[in-house]
């Protein structure tokens, strides 16, 4: 399949539904899976959809993402030589050009474009976008070795305003409302393992048996929610479900949430 393929090629590879991963993937910043992990995910029904991961993990592999091909076109006009490599349509109808850097550059972004190395990761051909699209392969040549990035990663300059932390543990909802609902789950018996509050799904009416065996977990550091068959819920969903009202705990998310959601580590799986 698709993954030991990438997998076998150097590249690390994680498991996804959507462009969301469906496992704890910070690991995976600094190892890559072994072939049992892929099978394991292949066999729980984890990986719908291929994720790669930039950086180091992936031999200093570095992928410009363009959402906006006006942008992929002056990189074409500016940068020729380097968009002589291995290029993928995405289902989003953009472009994520493929490098191999000496020397890696840190992950950037400006408007219509992305520098993803560590911290970040690429959805991969054959994955098919939430919008029914497949990402599939443009430019079928070998990623291109670059000893020097330097110059592309400042034509790519940063975003102004410093650039959240990605490796630091995810902001997502409000620490006092995540707080409030943990300590709700605990008094109903949930069992904590690491972060993780794990016990019946909060949905039981979407399971067919109700849900005995425990499928669903609470991450106490994000927030957020995982089930095995209801997939990741928000923590205002969970609070609405618990009867617990954000507002008596300064709302739901203090500071605001970061558009990319699928870059981040808190929509993960509590069985992995
Ligand atoms: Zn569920």
């Amino acid at each position: 399949m698709a993954a030991e393929r990438y997998l076998a090629l150097g590249y690390c590879v994680i498991p996804l539904r959507g462009k969301v991963p469906t496992i704890t993937w910070s690991t995976y910043q600094r190892r890559k899976p072994s072939l049992n992990e892929l099978r394991r995910w292949a066999r729980c029904g984890l990986l719908r959809n291929i994720g790669i991961v930039c950086g180091e993990v992936s031999g200093n592999l570095v992928v410009l993402d363009f959402d906006d091909l006006a942008v992929y076109e002056t990189f074409i006009r500016r940068f020729p030589d380097l968009a002589q490599t291995y290029t993928v349509a995405t289902g989003g109808g953009g472009r994520h050009a493929y490098l191999q850097a000496g020397l890696l550059p840190p992950s950037r972004r400006r408007q219509g474009v992305e520098l993803r190395g560590n911290g970040l990761q690429v959805v991969a051909p054959p994955s098919v976008h939430p919008n029914s699209t497949p990402y599939q392969v443009l430019h079928s040549l070998d990623v291109l070795q670059v000893p020097n990035l330097e110059e592309l990663a400042r034509w790519v300059r940063p975003a102004a305003g410093p650039k959240p932390d990605i490796s630091a543990p995810a902001a997502g909802a409000n620490p006092s409302l995540t707080a409030a609902i943990a300590l709700h789950f605990q008094a109903l018996g949930y069992r904590r393992r690491g972060d993780w509050l794990n016990g019946p799904c909060i949905y039981p009416q979407r399971h067919a048996h109700d849900d005995s065996r425990i499928s669903f977990g609470f991450n106490t550091c994000s927030g957020y929610g995982n089930c095995f068959r209801c997939g990741s819920m928000l923590a205002k969903d969970i609070a609405r479900v618990l009867g617990i009202d954000p507002s008596s705990y300064g709302g739901i998310a203090p500071h605001s949430y970061r558009r990319d959601t699928d870059e981040q580590q808190f929509v993960c799986n509590p069985f992995t």
